[in-house]
């Protein structure tokens, strides 16, 4: 039986997912299914014991493994279900040693180089958090902030390339916070200019979730000069109103979040802003969602990721007064239509205007400012296009090729 990484949740787990991938396929070792697990929401950990409810009815003899921070903070809950063998902790997930047992006998180590599925490669530059935001689990699950060495991660990004990723993305668990337990100064605009700085070749880098309370003119400076650092910037905002913002224990407050939006789009015009929303934040009454919901324009956000709360165990915000779910349901329900409304009104910006986007297999394609573009006709993954926008269909941009580059 071969084996299988499952992953859950965020870009940091599917970036430890494809180093594991790689441990795995080196050491050839065979007969297991290991899943990457996530706590973030209750759904999330309701799917993970669905799945491996079916991975055992589908084969009695399976091996399961599972690392991630679901498993990281229950791990006798997980290890009592039938078809799971073993536990990795959040911090030996990515020691090789780990899986050395699982390497079938006798195996040479395969070097093989893997086409890359993928356009994007996921590059962790630390893991952990000290901050306290009220509804994370997260935090529980990884620890503090540990911001990785420079060398380690340049290496990493190297490897990456090597293996034909087009575009890399900083990723970790809170990248705002890279080098504040580092000597030096070191922040996350100095680890963006060391990467492009070090590696000419890297011509797409992206950021993951940005902190607006630490969009500072370091960071705008390279918005600002740098091209190979993509214009999309997505921001942990989850609120619009002050009070939920600080029961919610975040640094910012929403005039914050507008300072930084728009000192982002005045470095760099073009570039199309994203966030992170909860709905439901316990306490919230409707003129607190209202605020929310207008904060979206203000802030002039378009590509939104609407989260419905759910209380986690260990968490203070699972202790406060809770909102009704069908309340929640609601207004995840309209926060979603308007999120659905502000990305049309995006798009329709660049019908019967020419656009640059990269393959991302079959039809489709991504902007540099990250919108989704259908084309016409089959698209190589990985290459450049200049398409000309045609018309706003369900959160895609349907547009013709009119050039490669
Ligand atoms: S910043 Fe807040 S939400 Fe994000 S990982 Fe840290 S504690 Fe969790």
């Amino acid at each position: 039986m071969s084996q299988r990484v499952i992953t859950f949740g965020c870009r940091l787990n599917a970036c430890e997912s494809d180093i594991i991938s790689d441990f795995v396929r080196e050491l050839g070792a065979d007969d297991f299914v290991l899943i990457n697990t996530c706590a973030v929401t209750r759904e999330a950990e309701r799917k993970l014991c669905q799945t491996i409810r079916k991975l055992h009815r589908e084969d009695k003899n399976v091996r399961i493994i599972l690392t991630g921070c679901a498993s990281e903070l229950n791990p006798q809950r997980y290890l009592r279900m039938n078809g799971v063998m073993e536990v990795i902790s959040n911090e030996r997930k990515l020691f090789r040693s780990e899986y050395l047992k699982y390497s079938a006998p006798g195996t040479e180590e395969t070097k093989e180089k893997t086409p890359p599925r993928k356009i994007r490669g996921f590059l962790q530059i630390q893991n952990g958090c000290d901050q306290k935001c009220t509804y994370c689990v997260v935090r529980l699950a990884r620890g503090p902030n540990v911001s990785f060495p420079k060398d380690e991660i340049l290496l990493q990004a190297q490897r990456l390339l090597s293996k034909g990723y087009v575009e890399i993305v900083l990723t970790g668990v809170n990248i705002s916070a890279y080098g504040r337990d580092l000597a030096g100064g070191e922040n996350l605009a100095s680890i963006i200019r060391h990467l492009l700085k070090n590696i000419p070749q890297l011509e797409r880098l992206r950021l993951s979730s940005l902190d607006p309370a630490d969009v500072d003119e370091s960071l705008l400076e390279l918005i600002k000069n740098e091209e190979r650092l993509m214009p999309h910037f997505h921001q942990s905002v989850q609120s619009g109103d002050d009070l939920i913002l600080k029961r919610m224990l975040r640094r910012h407050r929403r005039q914050q979040v507008l300072e930084a939006s728009h000192k982002i789009l005045e470095a760099r015009p073009e570039a199309v802003l994203g966030a992170d929303m909860i709905v439901g934040f316990p306490t919230e009454t409707e003129p607190m969602f209202e605020n929310t919901k207008r904060i979206i324009r203000e802030a002039r956000l378009s590509l939104l990721h609407v989260f419905s709360f759910s209380g986690r165990p260990g968490t203070a915000a699972a202790a406060m007064p809770q909102v009704e779910r069908n309340v929640i349901r609601r207004r995840a329900k309209e926060l979603k239509l308007l999120a659905r409304e502000v990305l049309a009104e995006k798009l329709s910006q660049y019908v019967d205007q020419k656009v640059m986007a990269v393959g991302e297999g079959g039809e489709n394609a991504r902007t540099d400012s990250f919108l989704a573009v259908r084309a016409k006709e089959k698209l190589a993954a990985g290459q450049k296009y200049l398409l000309r926008g045609e018309e706003v269909a369900n959160g895609v941009l349907l547009s013709v090729v009119v050039g490669k580059q």
